[in-house]
């Protein structure tokens, strides 16, 4: 069964007078692979793909159904459920809560669920910290750790709920070469243990040669597509 279908997909923005194609009849279907990159120059629509499987945005044209789900049938509320059940994200800035700590900033996403609250959760902050090697850090708060361990913390925060799909915007654009290489082994080693799809946005040939499936993206729509069958 397919994870993710990206059915003819548009996406235009309109800026005033401007519309910009930001997407243009994409269509792409993801099964339960494990590693998925897809790349491509500055603009060509990768952020905005992985918006849509988010259920941050809706297109303008066509269908984009994840876990069974139609996302622009989603209100509101409907999409907030959705991305916290299903979805855990990734960001390039890391997107840490500065006023809360390392066990905190993990604990979010749980406390967010609020009718999935996991009785074990405290067990669950623990372990996940412990496979990133954050533990012994859970009490300080972002501004005392580095970017590569932000980033660790935010690798844990996004399986925190126990999502199918986790996306990750250019998750090691901000992180010198050795940190990003460990970040990107925890996150494969993540994968493995929890059978979490992983989706990157990605300019990191670290990341391209772990995929499984590279995507290459120009002008809104998939121009290339490489499957790497001994991955
Ligand atoms: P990538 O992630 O590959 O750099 P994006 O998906 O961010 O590409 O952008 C694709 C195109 O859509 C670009 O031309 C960008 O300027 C435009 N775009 C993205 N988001 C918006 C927005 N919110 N409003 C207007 N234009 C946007």
């Amino acid at each position: 069964m397919s994870l993710i279908q990206v059915k003819n997909v548009s996406k235009i923005y309109q800026t005033g007078e401007v519309s910009v194609t930001a997407l243009n009849g994409l269509s792409v279907t993801i099964g339960q692979t494990a590693f998925i990159s897809f790349v491509g120059p500055s603009g060509s629509g990768k952020s905005t793909l992985l918006n849509l499987i988010g259920s941050l945005d809706k297109p303008t044209k066509g269908r984009v159904i994840v876990n069974d789900v139609d996302i622009a049938t989603l209100n509101r509320t409907q999409s907030a459920a959705f991305r916290g059940s299903t979805i855990g994200f990734i960001f390039q800035n890391f997107n840490m809560i500065p006023v809360l700590t390392v066990y905190e900033n993990v604990e979010y996403p749980l406390l967010m669920l609020k009718h999935n609250a996991l009785d074990d959760h405290r067990e669950r902050i623990f372990t996940l910290l412990d496979k990133v090697g954050m533990l012994d850090q859970k009490d300080k708060y972002p501004n005392q750790i580095s970017g590569g361990q932000k980033q660790r913390v935010a690798v844990a925060r996004a399986l925190v709920t126990n999502p199918k799909i986790v996306l990750a915007d250019e998750p090691t654009a901000n992180l010198d070469h050795k940190t990003a290489f460990k970040v990107i082994s925890i996150m494969h080693e993540m994968q493995k243990e929890f059978g979490t799809t992983f989706i990157f946005s990605t300019h990191d040939t670290k990341i391209v040669d772990e995929a499984e499936i590279i995507y290459t993206l120009e002008d809104g729509a998939i121009v290339n597509q490489e499957i790497k069958v001994n991955k």
